[in-house]
């Protein structure tokens, strides 16, 4: 059994926004990620699935974006490649109220 990552599946709210309303998952630069050599940090690291490992060449995707907890950006500093990014946190922000202003939330 595979341990290293939860069942969990994605919040489906975020502040009373559906989580499909919301861009905010981690962005892979596909030319900086080498797979951590076959190590994979990053999907070892994160616990809800966001992530699927590719071979030959090792590589990282997401593929599960609505997993990733929003406004968290942790395993960011897990890669030693640099390769992981997010969107602007205050362009984010600003979905979400548009959001809750649009639902009447
Ligand atoms: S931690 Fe960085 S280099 Fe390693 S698999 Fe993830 S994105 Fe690629
Ligand atoms: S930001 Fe957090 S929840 Fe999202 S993929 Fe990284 S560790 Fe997982």
């Amino acid at each position: 059994m595979d341990t290293t990552q939860s069942d969990s599946g994605p919040e489906p709210t975020f502040m009373g926004v559906p989580r499909e309303k919301i861009p905010w998952w981690p962005r892979i630069d596909q030319d900086k990620c080498d797979g951590c050599a076959g190590e994979y940090d990053c999907f070892k690291f994160c616990p809800h699935r966001v992530y699927r490992k590719r071979t030959d060449p090792p590589k990282i995707e997401v593929e599960n974006r609505y997993n990733c907890v929003v406004f968290c950006q942790a395993c960011r500093k897990m890669c030693p490649r640099d390769a992981i990014s997010f969107p602007d946190k205050a362009e984010i922000l600003q979905v979400i109220k548009a959001a809750r202003t649009a639902s009447g939330v």
